[in-house]
């Protein structure tokens, strides 16, 4: 695995490979009794999701946060892609696991505390409600989140927890332009600045990096509530 890594220029420790190695066997087993894969096969595990995940300490918006302590929330985690590989990854950030889904997030507990990560915790709750919170409103210096929206959307989701200097970024795919044409409008609502895209190729995949800031105030009427988003898009 540090191999795989260190060609996306990403070093992975000793200690960093085995918890990967744990967090594996983990999600294989669990998968069993909770849907939380597809992809279960060690190789694709390591290159989908893990290597995946990853891709944003390898690109220009790595270098451009600080390498002390942060707090990142990640929206939608699932099994824990990207924030739970970032939690290993980078121990001196905060990170924050968010699912709405109960059952991953019991999965999430059990492998932060095997793995005994104390800088990851995980909240069982939705986006809209979570960011009314004023613990979690505007509270965050990165905000990630992979596979779990269109980018309008995603973008009512996810800017309310971005606080005034920090960034949201998208793990996209190939169509991430015509998500962001179709977010001209979240964009201006939301007091957004033209979004930056960082491209990389994964072994045959082709992944992007949208990353969204804040040009304005938070507009007070944002995320409308629980459901909304999603039914009438911004
Ligand atoms: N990010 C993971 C990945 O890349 O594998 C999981 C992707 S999964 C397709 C989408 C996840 O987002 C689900 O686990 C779902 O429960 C969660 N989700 C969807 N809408 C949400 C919301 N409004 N608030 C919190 N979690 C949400």
């Amino acid at each position: 695995m540090i191999e795989i890594f260190k060609r996306y220029g990403i070093d992975l420790t000793e200690d960093q490979e085995q918890m990967l190695e744990e967090y594996y066997r983990l999600l294989v087993s669990y998968n069993e009794k909770v849907n939380l894969t597809a992809v279960t096969d060690r190789d694709d595990v390591i290159k989908t999701h893990f290597l995946d995940s990853a891709l944003i300490l390898s690109s220009d918006i790595s270098l451009s946060l600080s390498s002390e302590k942060i707090r990142v929330l990640d929206v939608g985690t699932g099994a824990g892609f990207p924030g739970l590989v970032l939690a290993i990854l980078r121990s001196e950030w905060d990170i924050v696991l968010l699912d709405s889904l109960r059952k991953r997030v019991d999965f999430l507990n059990d492998v932060v505390s095997k793995l005994n990560l104390n800088n990851a915790v995980c909240i069982h709750g939705r986006a809209e409600e979570l960011a009314r919170d004023a613990d979690y409103r505007e509270g965050f210096d990165l905000v990630v989140s992979r596979a779990v929206a269109e980018l309008r959307l995603l973008l009512e989701l996810c800017i309310p927890f971005v606080n005034s200097d920090g960034r949201f970024v998208s793990y996209k795919g190939p169509k991430y332009h015509d998500e962001i044409a179709s977010a001209t409008n979240a964009l201006a609502e939301l007091n957004c600045a033209e979004p930056k895209v960082m491209s990389m190729s994964v072994f045959d995949k082709e992944r992007f990096l949208v990353e969204v800031c804040r040009d304005g105030d938070l507009p007070e009427k944002y995320p409308r509530r629980a459901g909304i988003p999603a039914k009438r898009p911004l």
